[in-house]
C-alpha cells in the first residue's frame, strides 16, 4: 500500500533541464514545489576527478543503468522489438541535472520556419511537395511567440555568440538567417581557433556565411539575472560526457536548481522513480504521481495541484501511454488515431568531410564542448528547395570539442581500420592533424515512425519498457547527399592533404543503426499543435486530455529541426513554467 504523502502546488518529474527550470520558475512565484528525480543529487564537486575518458565517456557513469530499464527497438511496424542493453546512438541522462550535465553546450534557436513549417512549404513549393506519409504539421506557436522565452533560456545560462539578426538589422559577424533577437547574446562568442579560422575562411571564400556557434560553455565570467556568477570555460577538452568542475558550462545543477533552492518553497527529493502519473480521465485532470524510492522500495503517492512532466522524451511519452492519458497513435490509421507516440524524430547526421593533414597541428587536445564555427546556409529553407527531392537541411559545424585519445583514431582513406601497424601508426599521426565537419540534418515526421508500449519486455518494477520504431527514409537519406556534398566541398576548400567524405545516413544498408553514438536528439510523441486533433499539448505544453498536466521538452516538436534541441528545450519549459503560473491562478484550458 502506498503512503500517502501531503499535497503540493507542483511536482516536476524528472530534475534535469526541463525540470529544474519549471521548478526555479514556480517556486519563485511563491508555489511549493517537489521534484522527484530517480537519480542521485550531483554538484560540480563531484567532478573533481572527471577527466577519465574510459570512466564516464566509454563506460557512461553518468548515465542511465540500462540493466534496470531501456528501450526496446526495431526499424519497422513488421519487426520484433529487441531492447537497447548497452548505450549507443543516444545516451540518456540519469541523476539531478539529467542529460543536462553532460551535454556539450550548443544552444541553438530554431529557425521561425521550423514553428510553421507545413503552412510555409506549402506556400513556397505547394502542396504536392509533402509526401503522403509524411505527417508535417505546424507546432501551434510561432517564432515571435516563442522568442521572449528563448531569451530567458539564453539569459539563465549565460550562452556566448553573437547576433546575426539584431531587431531586423543583419549582421555579417553572427547568424543572417536566424530569426530576429531583441539583444544580442548574454556573453561574447567563444575563443576563435585555428581549425575554426580555416573552416570559417573557406566557407566564406565559397560565398556561404559562417559564424561562432552559439555556446552555453562561458566566454567569460558571468551573473545572470537570478544573481548566480560563474567563471569561464577553461577549454579542458573534457565537456561532453562529462561534468565540469568549474561550473563554466551551464547546466541545471548550476543555473536553475540553486536558485529554485534558495526560494525555501522547493525540495528536491532524489532516488525517487515516477511509476505512474494519477489520472481521472472524468475530471480530466492528474491527482499527483506514484512513486517508489529506489533505496528503500518504499512506494509512495504525491499529491498535486499541478503535474510537469519533464523526464525527457522517451520518458515522457512513455508515462503518458502507462498512465492511459491521451490516446495512443495508431501507425494503422494515422489522420484518425490518437496522438501519445507519433512524429517521433531523431537526428541526421549522414553528411560529413574528414581532412588530413601532413604538416599542421591543430592543437585538438583542448576544446569545450560548444566551441565551434557554422554555416547555416543550407539550413531549414534557407536555400530554394524546387527541384530537390527532400524538405528542410542541416546546419554545417566544425567543431573543437577536445579530442579523446581512445576513441579517436582517425586514418585517412587506404589505411585498415581498427587493425594493425600501419592503422595504429596513421592513427598517432592524424590524431592531432585531421579535422572533420559535418551537417545536423533535420527529421521530418512519417506515419510508421513512433513510440508505443513493447508487449514483451519489461523494467525493473515489471512495467512495460518503451518502444521505438524508427527507419530513415528517402528524405533523410537525400538530404544526406546533398549535405555530404557541401560538407565535401568545403572540406575541399580548406585545402587538406587528403580526405574523405561521407553522403550516407548512418547505419549499415541505409537503415537507422541504434549503436553508433550518433546524438542524444530524440524528439515526437506527445507533440504541441493548435488542438488536439493533431496533438497532446497545447502552445503552454498543457495536455489537452489532463488540464492541470504540462509536458515541456522535445517530446513536444513535431518535427527535429537542425540544430541541437536544447535551445528550443528550455524554451519551450520557460513557456511552460508561464502556463502553469497562470493555471495555478485560474484553473481553466490556457490559450
Ligand atoms: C552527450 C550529450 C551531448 C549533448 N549535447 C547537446 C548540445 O550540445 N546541445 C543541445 O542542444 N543538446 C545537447 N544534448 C541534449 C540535451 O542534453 C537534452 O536536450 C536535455 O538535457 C533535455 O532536457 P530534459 O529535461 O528534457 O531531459 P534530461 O536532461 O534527460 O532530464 C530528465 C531527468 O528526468 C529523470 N527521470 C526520467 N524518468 C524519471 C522517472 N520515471 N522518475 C523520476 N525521474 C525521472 C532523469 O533521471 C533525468 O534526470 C546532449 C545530450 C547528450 C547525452
Ligand atoms: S571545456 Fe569548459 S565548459 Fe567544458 S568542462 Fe571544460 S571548462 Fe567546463
Amino acid at each position: 500500500m502506498a503512503t500517502q504523502l501531503d499535497p503540493v502546488d507542483v511536482v516536476t518529474v524528472g530534475a534535469g533541464w526541463t525540470g529544474s527550470i519549471v521548478a526555479k520558475e514556480l517556486a519563485e512565484d511563491g508555489n511549493q514545489v517537489v521534484s522527484l528525480e530517480r537519480g542521485g543529487e550531483r554538484s560540480p564537486q563531484d567532478y573533481l576527478t572527471m577527466h577519465n575518458e574510459l570512466r564516464y565517456a566509454l563506460r557512461y557513469e553518468l548515465m542511465q543503468d540500462l540493466s534496470k530499464g531501456t528501450v526496446t527497438f526495431r526499424n519497422t511496424p513488421d519487426e520484433e522489438a529487441l531492447p537497447m542493453r548497452r548505450l549507443g546512438s543516444f545516451l540518456l541522462g540519469k541523476g539531478v541535472g539529467g542529460a543536462g550535465v553532460h551535454w556539450n553546450g550548443q544552444t541553438w534557436r530554431f529557425l521561425p520556419y521550423d514553428f510553421q513549417i507545413r503552412s510555409k512549404t506549402i506556400d513556397r513549393y505547394g502542396r504536392d511537395k509533402i509526401p503522403e506519409d509524411m505527417l508535417l504539421q505546424d507546432w501551434g506557436i510561432t517564432y515571435d511567440e516563442l522568442r521572449p522565452y528563448y531569451l530567458e533560456f539564453e539569459k539563465l545560462c549565460g550562452i556566448s555568440g553573437t547576433a546575426g539578426n539584431l531587431d531586423g538589422e543583419i549582421r555579417d559577424t553572427g547568424n543572417p538567417f536566424e530569426g530576429p533577437r531583441a539583444e544580442d547574446y548574454p556573453t561574447p562568442p567563444m575563443k576563435t581557433t585555428p581549425p575554426l579560422e580555416r573552416f570559417m575562411d573557406a566557407s566564406a571564400d565559397l560565398g556561404y556565411h559562417p559564424f561562432m556557434s552559439p555556446s552555453a560553455n562561458l566566454s567569460e565570467a558571468y551573473t545572470n539575472p537570478d544573481g548566480v556568477s560563474r567563471g569561464a570555460c577553461q577549454y579542458c577538452g573534457y565537456c561532453e560526457r562529462f561534468g565540469c568542475e568549474w561550473g563554466a558550462k551551464a547546466d541545471p545543477t548550476v543555473t536553475a536548481l540553486p536558485v529554485a533552492k534558495e526560494t525555501g518553497n522547493f525540495e528536491l527529493r532524489t532516488q525517487a522513480d515516477v511509476r505512474r502519473l494519477l489520472y481521472d480521465a472524468r475530471e480530466g485532470r492528474v491527482r499527483g504521481v506514484q512513486y517508489v524510492d529506489t533505496v528503500t522500495g518504499e512506494e509512495y503517492v504525491q499529491p498535486a495541484e499541478t503535474v510537469a512532466l519533464t523526464a525527457y522524451v522517451l520518458h515522457n511519452v512513455r508515462l503518458l501511454l502507462l498512465s492511459d492519458i491521451g490516446e495512443p497513435y495508431d501507425p494503422e490509421n494515422p489522420q484518425d488515431s490518437g496522438n501519445v507516440g507519433k512524429n517521433y524524430c531523431y537526428q541526421n547526421f549522414g553528411g560529413s568531410a574528414t581532412g588530413y593533414w601532413d604538416d599542421e597541428q591543430w592543437n585538438l587536445y583542448m576544446g569545450a564542448g560548444a566551441l565551434g564555427a557554422a554555416v547555416d546556409d543550407f539550413n531549414g529553407d534557407n536555400f530554394d528547395h524546387t527541384g530537390l527531392d527532400f524538405l528542410h537541411g542541416g546546419n554545417i559545424a566544425i567543431t573543437q570539442t577536445g579530442r579523446r585519445p581512445i576513441v579517436n583514431n582517425p586514418v585517412p582513406p587506404g589505411v585498415e581500420r581498427n587493425w594493425g601497424s600501419e592503422f595504429k601508426r596513421a592513427s598517432v599521426n592524424y590524431f592531432n592533424s585531421s579535422l572533420s565537419i559535418s551537417a545536423q540534418g533535420a527529421v521530418l515526421p512519417y506515419a510508421d515512425n513512433y513510440l508505443d508500449l513493447d508487449p514483451t519486455y519489461t523494467d525493473e518494477h515489471g512495467d512495460p519498457l518503451l518502444r521505438m520504431t524508427f527507419n530513415w527514409k528517402e528524405q533523410d537519406r537525400k538530404l544526406a547527399e546533398y549535405a555530404g556534398e557541401k560538407c565535401r566541398e568545403i572540406m575541399e576548400a580548406m585545402d587538406p592533404d587528403r580526405m574523405s567524405y561521407s553522403d550516407e545516413v548512418i547505419g549499415e544498408g541505409g537503415d537507422y543503426d541504434i549503436r553508433p553514438y550518433q546524438s542524444t536528439h530524440n524528439t515526437g510523441g506527445a507533440v504541441m499543435g493548435p488542438n488536439p486533433d493533431v496533438s497532446v499539448v497545447n502552445s503552454y505544453l498543457q495536455c489537452w486530455d489532463a488540464e492541470n498536466l504540462f509536458i515541456p521538452g522535445a517530446s513536444a516538436f513535431a518535427h527535429n529541426s537542425g540544430y541541437n534541441p536544447t535551445g528550443t528545450v528550455g524554451a519551450l519549459a520557460f513557456r511552460a513554467a508561464d502556463g502553469m503560473k497562470q493555471y495555478l491562478q485560474r484553473p481553466r484550458m490556457l490559450d
